[in-house]
């Protein structure tokens, strides 16, 4: 699968209409100008179907409001399909930049690589994509263009195949992970805390800080 190089389509504002999922599973991911939720705004989604075809939607903003909304109908019925699992590494980060811009309502079925990660392997040192895709993959992942300008007007090609790498493995990270929560008894831990997403992305958005609410300070 994903041995063979990507079929990359690079879009502009939206995805293109009818598009299907047949595993029921769509990986997803953002990138944008920077990590801070006020300042910086989200360039581009990569949407990939675990069959080898990634969708960049590049959003191009020559005067944005503050912050820019985005239509984007076909990416959003896709995003609230209520029977797509939408599959993410760190869905807190996407999901606040894909809230803020599309303001979306429920997303439904979702998986966060990360969170799963942390719940299987607690005494790993890193949880990133690059360290899981080389455990569960076997792949070394290039994060060369990790930093490079999204918002640019024309993406390199390097710049594309980076995007696009970084959805290619989310369907395999998903069901190694899934199966590792199941025989590890997590399965209802990870649920639980699954389902705690929306709240802190909603308090993320409105600035709180990065603290654990049951903390005891
Ligand atoms: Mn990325």
């Amino acid at each position: 699968m994903a041995s063979t190089p990507p079929t990359i389509h690079l879009v502009h504002d939206d995805l293109p209409p009818g598009l299907s999922f047949s595993s029921g599973m769509v990986a997803l991911d953002t990138e944008t100008t920077g990590l801070s939720l006020v300042n910086d705004r989200l360039c581009l989604v990569q949407v990939g179907d675990g069959e080898g075809n990634v969708w960049l939607v590049k959003f191009d903003v020559g005067n944005p409001a503050t912050p820019p909304t985005y239509a984007a109908p076909n990416l959003r019925a896709v995003l609230e399909h209520p029977r797509l699992t939408k599959l993410f590494h760190y869905a807190r980060f996407d999901l606040a930049m894909l809230q803020k811009h599309l303001g979306l309502a429920d997303l439904g079925p979702m998986f966060c690589t990360k969170l799963a990660s942390k719940l299987v392997r607690p005494t790993a040192s890193k949880h990133n994509l690059r360290a899981l895709v080389a455990e569960y993959a076997g792949v070394e992942l290039d994060k060369t263009e990790q930093m490079s300008n999204w918002a640019a007007p024309t993406l390199t090609a390097s710049q594309q195949a980076y995007a696009a790498s970084d959805v290619l493995y989310l369907h395999t990270l998903t069901a190694k992970l899934t199966e590792q929560l199941a025989e590890q008894n997590l399965t209802y831990a990870y649920d639980q805390a699954l389902k705690f997403l929306a709240t802190r992305v909603a308090l993320d958005l409105r600035g709180f800080p990065e603290t654990d609410l049951f903390a005891h300070h």
